[in-house]
């Protein structure tokens, strides 16, 4: 009887594998782009998206509800991850929460994704951004793999199930939020709101990988000060009024990093993660004309932390902050000019981290359905940030998972495959059923 049910969600899935690609479609040709990536944040139409999934799941048969984040209901949160009160107002901006309530007392399991999406950008050649085309086996368009791929398999995957006619013990959430691809408050209202589950698939592309593991990000910028002075004449000693090369000291500090991410990677290791936390300089701004040592060199850096690296309320990477201001004062104090005129650093962005334990039986039945449908699976964790760390510190085990190679995120043709697309629908219909279980 179990495996015939299972036959049963997946022969739905393989008799409408059309009505997923157009569902995905239909999502992608709305130019859903987070509005604070433009320099004047103009109106959202991820609104729009939420329509398309409210209609979908009100026919399936869930209560929906729909909210905006609310700034002045989070300042609460005032120094947590994604607080973000300088995005103002979320008018036109709703999260949604859909709920199937099960026939009794199953386990429950929330399917969970942002509809917003980076812009669009320049450079397509296969197809038009927002065009949902199709070429190749393959759906074109922003979002096709961040993420909306990952909220078309998640939804239709609930369709398969409910259309197989299979009552399911447990209940079925869904959540879209807002705002996560600049780090804002969607995620945060949405934990706010009191939605909770006994397990969550954050669907996310990780690429078939079964992902309980996400790291860290620190964004910061550090500020070296040199004296400025004519560059071809000679100088004399700093200490009695010579110019100093703040590029110089700059290049100083980035060979020690080098160091450091050399000692990073022999001891920040976990068995899910393959690429080692490193303190990487993505902008160096320095200098001011031709004929003058430069005043100054701003680094601006981004470093990767694990979860057993957050500070003591387990909320930020306050262990690494720490540990980089004092990797910062010790190779400052051993040079005589920067001990003397001490950098400094500034902190932009830190998005946090979670982990699901691999051995939770959640991860270990997605695990086994992703194997059952593909030939094999993997469980590892994934370098780039996602929203998963709200949903873990709230009780939640939360697993990304979804088609899509994370490296297509973000590029000019942006696609996904759409038998991939397919295969990650039925390893998803397959866990809800198990882990629901037939009623
Ligand atoms: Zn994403």
């Amino acid at each position: 009887m179990y495996d015939n049910l299972r036959e049963k969600v997946i022969n739905w899935i393989d008799l409408n594998s059309d009505q997923i690609v157009s569902f995905l479609q239909e999502i992608i040709r709305v130019p859903s782009v987070n509005p604070w990536f433009f320099d004047e944040p103009g109106e959202s139409s991820e609104g729009d998206v939420q329509d398309i999934i409210q209609k979908k799941m009100e026919d399936l048969g869930a209560q929906v509800k729909r909210w905006e984040p609310d700034p002045d209901k989070l300042v609460k949160y005032k120094g947590f991850p994604n607080y973000t009160p300088e995005r103002g107002s979320y008018q036109g901006r709703p999260n949604l929460y859909a709920e199937i309530p099960g026939q009794s007392s199953g386990k429950s399991i929330l399917l969970f994704g942002h509809i917003d999406v980076v812009k669009a950008g320049s450079g397509w050649r296969e197809a038009e951004p927002f065009s949902g085309l199709i070429k190749n086996g393959k759906v074109y368009g922003r979002g096709a793999v961040d993420m909306k791929g990952g909220v078309a398999s998640m939804i239709m995957a609930i369709e398969a199930v409910k259309s197989s006619g299979i009552p399911l013990a447990g209940s079925v959430k869904v959540g879209t939020v807002v705002d996560e691809e600049t780090g804002g408050m969607g995620i945060l209202s949405f934990i706010d709101e009191g939605y909770r589950a006994d397990a969550c698939i954050l669907t996310e592309p990780t690429d078939f990988l079964v992902a309980p593991l996400c790291r860290g990000i620190l964004w910061g910028k550090i500020t070296i000060k040199g004296r400025s002075g004519h560059i071809e004449i000679p100088h004399g000693h700093w200490s009695s009024g010579g110019a100093v090369d703040a590029i110089k000291k700059a290049r100083y500090f980035m060979d020690m990093i080098d160091n450091l991410n050399y000692d990073w990677a022999r001891r920040k290791v976990h068995p899910l993660q393959d690429l080692p936390c490193q303190i990487y300089i993505a902008q160096i701004n320095g200098g001011e004309y031709p004929t003058a040592f430069a005043n100054e060199v701003e680094l601006v850096f981004n470093a990767q932390y694990l979860p057993s690296e957050r500070d003591d309320k387990f909320r930020r990477g306050g262990k690494v902050q720490q540990e980089i201001l004092d990797f910062i004062k010790n190779v400052s104090n051993a040079d005589p000019w920067l001990r003397e005129n001490q950098p400094t650093v500034e902190w932009y962005m830190d998005a946090d981290c979670a982990e699901t334990p691999s051995d939770h039986e959640f991860v270990q039945l997605l695990s086994k359905n992703v194997n059952f449908i593909r030939g094999q699976s993997v469980v590892k964790g994934i370098g780039f940030h996602t929203d998963m760390g709200w949903l873990v510190n709230s009780g939640i085990p939360t697993i990304n998972f979804a088609a899509g190679d994370p490296r297509v995120a973000h590029q000019s043709d942006e696609h996904i495959k759409i038998e991939d697309l397919i295969d990650a629908t039925k390893s998803i219909a397959l866990t809800i059923l198990d882990w629901c279980g037939e009623d």
